[in-house]
């Protein structure tokens, strides 16, 4: 990575830029081994790491509310006379004791309690109390209330500021956590803070240390519910100063990736046009101009790192075939990953298809391929084969290229950053990074990746091809599953072909395949007249082909599938599908399902066979599905309903743990970032390392790259 020089320095200072905070918490008085052994579990060893440990919520104990004035779900501070004191014999002992203020009165309930517990709430005794309040059997309920008993002529202590409730780990109470960030804040108090976002930028937004003061410590009057939805001016200085971290550091990322060199690729075209000319229809304009769009980046002597945005059916393979073709023209080789065995097969056989009349040679990878196949196939690679297909096996040690000019990797939300990072290694041959082009199905909304993708250009291919029809979508309980096997049959008996899919939530691909075998002998002992086929993750990948093969000849009319067939299976004569227990799954896996139907040009139908009661996250995902058919709203509705890190994969990558930043509720922030960003990079470049550095934890891996 290009570090400039001046602020080497400033990492031995801490990315605050202050001595005393990257102190070692040890400093801190009263912080020994043991307790600073705890706080690395929540990732913090220095005084600055204290700092950013950032509440997640507050309370507020600054007032005493009127025991009127509670309502359920309120968390107060209430203060009252004891009415009443009793232990309710049960099942398990019970401690009730009622409190009255004048405004009203409540319940304490006790379920654990001691003899001492149950004699201080005299009849009479002035307590204050602080808990959520709950409906319970006499009105409204404190269970188990922080409280203490108040001397009659005493002042009732309240607190000075909103209480923060901080993320804990095993052994470690919010107060001692609070004490010790108030340490650090006395710490903070005398530093001097490097604001690496400089004001000019948010003239608005407090500084970075106004900003930490007010989040640890608010005051009486700070806006609590504004704390709670995160819209604090506080809270946006650092959620922009995170995001704008998160995407500096992926576009520092692609800035190093363009300063490899890749081999340049300015072919005829003749391939390409042979191949075209063999098509029985033309490209659309979306391809057309995607194709164009890559040609473009493989002319250049930096590797292309490009994601191809597409929808289900919208001809991605055929744009990676067109890119191919010009790096097998220019005598580099190819590789195309997929990830799982179905989809590679079934690339596979596409590029077998396309390329052998062409006279070009298309290898094989797939973990599952052992002995002297794979050999052979090890063999044929490493000779140069113009076109190698595969899953990840793809980039085993055992596996080298020749000349490896292009990396297609396709359904990219599976692959994180990490991944995308060491495929570019793998390819590498001399100074020679490979170009890398990524396809997706599951469309990124625009805002999202600008953030979760910034270290690639995108190109979209917004048009499916002419004579689609839309599918209809219906969702029915499995109550009514025997009038749908009866229409399975119908439509079966009419020459049409349907895929019945059993799903699971769980990732074990034994019980899947279980749970299909088990579909598979019902349907088939009560549609006699059919043949039914049956496909899952754990059979030999010559018995998958066949059954495929079976299927795309109309020799089967009805295939019982797990998820595996998600991606890519193209068999246009089938128009109904039936997923059972729908519910289970994703929106962009459903909608990736679905997308086996509605590929040729009769009417399609989808089916989804859920299982009631359903929750009420489980029916807004299905009236999506129900509701829409464009792969885009698809994928938004997916990420509000079940965050980024399900819809991008991004486990691995790191973007779902932002220290205080959310990319669905602080969706709105990202254009104001994205420019923030490019200001920074253009006229404060000395301050992206720092600011890098200061939240993103093991930083060095991308200052390695
Ligand atoms: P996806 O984008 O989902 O990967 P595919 O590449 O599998 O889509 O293409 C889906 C189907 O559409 C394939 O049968 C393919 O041959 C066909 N197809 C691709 N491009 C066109 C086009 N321009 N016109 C007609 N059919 C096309
Ligand atoms: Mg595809």
């Amino acid at each position: 990575m290009p570090t400039t020089s001046q602020h080497t320095d400033s990492k031995s200072a801490g990315s605050l830029g202050s001595e005393q905070l990257s102190q070692s918490v040890t400093a801190l008085k009263g912080v020994g081994a043991a307790l600073a052994e705890k706080l690395t579990k929540l990732h913090i060893s220095t005084v600055e790491d204290l700092l950013f440990h950032l509440p997640s919520r507050y309370q507020d104990r600054t007032r005493v509310t009127p025991i009127g004035a509670v309502r359920r779900g309120d968390e107060a501070v209430v203060v009252g006379q004891v009415s009443l004191s009793e232990v309710i014999k049960g099942r398990r002992q019970t401690l009730i004791v009622r409190l009255q203020d004048g405004t009203g009165s409540i319940t304490l309930r006790f379920f654990h309690f001691n003899t001492t517990q149950k004699k201080q709430f005299q009849k009479g005794a002035l307590v204050r109390c602080y808990g959520e309040a709950r409906p319970g059997a006499s009105g409204l309920e404190l269970y188990h209330p922080e409280y203490s008993l108040v001397a009659q002529d005493q002042p009732v202590a309240v607190e000075d500021h909103l209480t923060p409730i901080y993320p804990l780990t095993e052994g470690l109470t919010q107060n001692r956590l609070r004490q010790l960030i108030h340490l650090a804040l006395a710490e903070l108090k005398k530093a001097q803070v490097a604001d690496w976002l400089p004001k000019s930028l948010f003239p608005n937004l407090p500084s970075l240390k106004e900003s930490l003061f007010l989040l640890h410590e608010p005051p009486p009057d700070a806006p609590v519910f504004e704390l709670q939805e995160y819209k604090h001016p506080s809270q946006h200085r650092l959620i922009i100063e995170e995001l704008i971290a998160q995407q500096l550091s992926l576009l520092k990322l692609r800035q190093q990736h363009k300063h490899h060199r890749a081999p340049v690729f300015n072919g005829t075209g003749n391939l390409s046009k042979r191949m075209l000319d063999q098509l029985p229809f033309s490209l659309t304009g979306a391809q057309n101009r995607v194709i164009g769009e890559i040609q473009q980046d493989i002319q250049q002597a930096s590797p292309m790192l490009r994601l191809v945005q597409g929808d289900v059916g919208a001809g991605k393979t055929l744009v990676a075939a067109m890119a191919a073709l010009n790096a097998i023209e220019a005598g580099y080789q190819v590789a195309v990953m997929a990830p799982t065995e179905i989809l590679a097969e079934q690339h596979f056989n596409n590029f077998t298809q396309w390329f052998t009349p062409l006279g070009l040679d298309v290898a094989w990878m797939a973990g599952k391929l052992k002995g002297k196949a794979r050999q052979a196939q090890l063999d044929q690679i490493a000779a140069g084969a113009p076109m190698v297909v595969g899953t990840h096996a793809l980039f085993q040690e055992t596996v080298i290229f020749k000349n490896l000019g292009l990396i297609v990797v396709d359904e990219q939300h599976r692959f994180g950053v990490h991944q995308r990072l060491s495929l570019r290694e793998k390819g590498q041959q001399g100074d020679l990074y490979p170009h890398q082009l990524i396809m997706t199905a599951t469309p990124i909304p625009r805002t999202l990746a600008m953030s979760a993708y910034a270290d690639l250009d995108t190109s979209v291919i917004d048009e499916l091809p002419p004579g689609r029809t839309p599918i209809e979508t219906v969702a029915l309980a499995d109550t009514r599953r025997d009038e749908i096997i009866q229409r399975v049959s119908a439509a079966c008996h009419q020459g049409k072909q349907a895929y019945w899919v059993c799903t699971l939530i769980d990732d074990s691909e034994a019980l899947q395949c279980q749970a299909a075998e088990t579909t598979f002998a019902d349907l088939k002992t009560r549609l006699q007249g059919l043949n039914i086929g049956l496909i899952h993750g754990r059979m030999k990948a010559q018995e998958k082909a066949d059954i495929m093969a079976q299927f795309k000849a109309n020799k089967l009319q009805l295939l019982v599938a797990t998820t595996v067939i998600e991606v890519g299976v193209d068999v246009p004569n089938a128009t109904l599908m039936v997923i059972e227990n729908p519910e289970r799954l994703g929106l962009s896996q459903l909608h990736q399902l679905r997308g086996r139907v509605g590929r040729g040009d009769q009417k399609s139908y989808c089916v989804l066979l859920y299982h009631a009661p359903l929750s009420r996250n489980g029916k807004a995902r299905i009236a999506v599905m129900r509701d829409t058919q464009d792969g885009f709203q698809i994928a938004e509705k997916d990420l509000e309903l079940r965050g980024p890190g399900e819809v991008l994969g991004t486990r691995q990558t790191g973007l779902a743990q932002m220290k205080i930043a959310d990319l669905v509720r602080d969706q709105y922030l990202l254009e104001e970032v994205n420019v923030a960003a490019n200001k920074l990079i253009q006229h404060h470049p000395e301050h992206l390392t720092p600011l890098v550095e200061r939240w993103l934890e093991g930083a060095e891996q991308y200052a390695q790259v």
